[in-house]
């Protein structure tokens, strides 16, 4: 049996932090992962890396105007807290918020962390000023996309250990948390077999030894149940989301089990809030998936027009970067499965980006001559690429042949062209003025008020059937499984608390497994760019704590 001071379950990015900012206090640490080494990181390497800075430098040289008021406002609005169990939940958004605005940027930067000029604006709401969404700009893409934002803490973490300070243990999965006179001491469970599948794909579960380590205290950085949809499923709000889907695209690999969860709970740790969860509703099957059932997610401008299975255009605030659950709801609240996005050529160029570090290669490997060619006629090379190869994409030269297409990849046939005509040309008509009675013709116009989508993100506003402005595009879109919002109860200093509200003797948490800190520091609603950074926060506060 080995010993050690801290013990981290999990080598995604909030376990490394957390056990590099315990090495940094002088504690000897184990970081346990059941995957291998070529997987360190966890979904943080296969993320956009899209960081929540509120009043950053990035913002003011767009001329944003941002402050921690009103990003308060909005998280507030958008959390929507109305649980008594919210209480530390309310707590780490606060402490999450002032970090943001504050710590957060510098932090990073002294590590070498640097970041795309052009903030995005990401989940702008539900149309309200103190309900849900942001209301300006703050979705700071990392220079290097995901793994930009892990390099500071995967140097850390292997330079301690080179130095005896911190020892990995991969392919140790862990099984049950073992109990000492009330205080968590320590893990057991199963030594997997070697496997070379490379990072992201579905490794063995062949078990060929046990394994038990001993610690002062275990910190759980597990992640979320986004890649188990049984739970997904069992865990699905109904009455707020209508039923849970038959199918869903996975945007996590299947590490993200959430085994760890009812670990936890067997030592008394408490989970709450269940069943929030942030799921998104333009996911793509991937052509060329790294996991099974890999799903992309499209990040849209706000020009595509939005409708579900039977053609009926989604009534505002469903509008494509506003409300990701609004959306949700409006889709499942008739019972569909996938809806379908209809644009042309000279949206999808500028509008369409995708999530993931892969399908950036230009941020990920900071390659300025292929960043240059977002600005090109052409759309970027891996949104081509689903042009070309994706299942769920039909480019036509006309409305009637583009629903024909439609009706036969979906094979349900249930798109009307004549229904549909009437709707996008009621839509185009509204193009003929600077203003508008169309929610989304008004949002689009002012989305271009903003520099940076004006630059990169939102098209001149044009009429889609304006044969110039083609082909036109049918994109299928699906449910996507991501990030998990609730999760196991913390308190401010990240320990794990029982269902008295009490802190179980050694047991800490962070990352998506404690709701990105407490439990679910998000409420019911995210405001993108706040998972990487709750990551960041919880694993230092939970690393900064073991050692007191
Ligand atoms: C494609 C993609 C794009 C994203 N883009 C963004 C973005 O732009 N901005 C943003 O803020 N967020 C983004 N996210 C979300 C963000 O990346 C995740 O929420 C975050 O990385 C989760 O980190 P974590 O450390 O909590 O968990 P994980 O990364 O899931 O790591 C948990 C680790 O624990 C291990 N583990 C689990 N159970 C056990 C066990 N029983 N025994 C041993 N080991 C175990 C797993 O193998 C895994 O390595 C994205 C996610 C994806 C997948």
């Amino acid at each position: 049996m080995r010993e050690f001071d801290v013990l981290v379950i999990g080598g995604g990015l909030a376990g490394l932090v957390a056990a590099t900012e315990a090495v940094d206090r002088g504690l000897k640490v184990a970081l346990i992962d059941q995957e291998g080494e070529q997987n360190l990181g966890g979904q943080a390497f296969w993320s956009l890396g899209g960081l929540f800075f509120v009043d950053s430098p990035e913002q003011r040289r767009m001329r944003i105007r941002d402050s921690l008021e009103l990003a308060r406002q909005d998280w507030f609005g958008s959390a929507a807290f109305d649980r008594t169990e919210d209480f530390w939940p309310r707590q780490w958004a606060e402490a999450y918020l002032q970090f943001a605005a504050g710590e957060k940027r510098s932090w990073l930067k002294s590590q070498g962390v640097s970041w795309f000029p052009v903030v995005g604006w990401a989940e702008r709401g539900g149309g309200h000023a103190d309900g849900h969404g942001n209301s300006v700009p703050r979705f700071h893409v990392t220079w290097g996309t995901g793994p930009g934002v892990l390099a500071p803490f995967v140097r850390r973490a292997k330079g301690a250990s080179d130095e005896g300070k911190l020892t990995f243990l991969f392919r140790h999965q862990v099984d049950r948390l073992t109990v000492t006179n009330g205080a968590v001491t320590g893990a057991t469970g199963v030594l997997l077999a070697g496997d070379a599948t490379p990072r992201g794909g579905s490794s063995s579960r062949n078990v060929v030894g046990d394994f038990e380590v001993k610690a002062g205290a275990v910190i759980v950085a597990s992640g979320g149940i986004g890649g188990n949809h049984d739970l997904v499923r069992k865990s699905w709000p109904v009455e707020r989301l209508g039923p849970p889907p038959k199918h869903m695209v996975a945007g996590v690999p299947v590490h993200v089990d959430g085994r760890m969860l009812s670990i936890t709970q067997a030592v008394g740790g408490e989970i709450i809030n269940g069943d929030r969860m942030w799921h998104y509703t333009e996911g793509l099957k991937n052509w060329d998936p790294i996991w099974p059932n890999h799903g992309i997610r499209i990040l849209p401008g706000p020009s595509s027009f939005w409708c579900d299975v039977d053609g009926n255009r989604f009534p505002a605030p469903a509008m494509p970067g506003f409300d990701t659950l609004g959306t949700l709801k409006a889709i499942r609240a008739r019972g569909h499965e996938y809806s379908w996005f209809i644009l042309t050529k000279a949206i999808i160029k500028k509008e369409f980006a995708l999530s993931g570090s892969e399908q950036n290669p230009d941020l990920t490997d900071k390659n300025l001559p292929l960043l240059l060619k977002r600005l090109g006629k052409n759309p970027p090379g891996p949104v081509q690429a689903f042009m070309d190869k994706g299942e769920d994409f039909v480019v036509r030269d006309n409305l009637e042949d583009l629903v024909a297409g439609m009706n036969e990849l979906s094979g349900e046939y249930r798109l009307g062209v004549h229904h549909l005509r009437a709707q996008i040309e009621a839509r185009d008509r509204e193009m003929e003025n600077s203003f508008s009675k169309d929610a989304q013709v008004t949002a689009i116009r002012g989305a271009r008020n903003y520099l940076g989508d004006k630059l990169m993100r939102t098209a001149k506003p044009h009429r889609l059937l304006d044969p110039a402005a083609g082909p036109l595009i049918g994109v299928r879109l699906h449910i996507l499984t991501r990030k998990t919002l609730g999760g196991l109860h913390t308190d401010l200093e990240g320990r794990v608390l029982n269902r008295e509200n009490k802190p179980v003797p050694g047991l800490y948490a962070a990352g998506e497994v404690s709701g990105f800190g407490g439990g679910g520091m998000h409420g019911y609603n995210a405001l993108e760019g706040t998972f990487l950074g709750g990551c960041l926060f919880s694993g230092r506060v939970a690393g900064r704590s073991v050692g007191r």
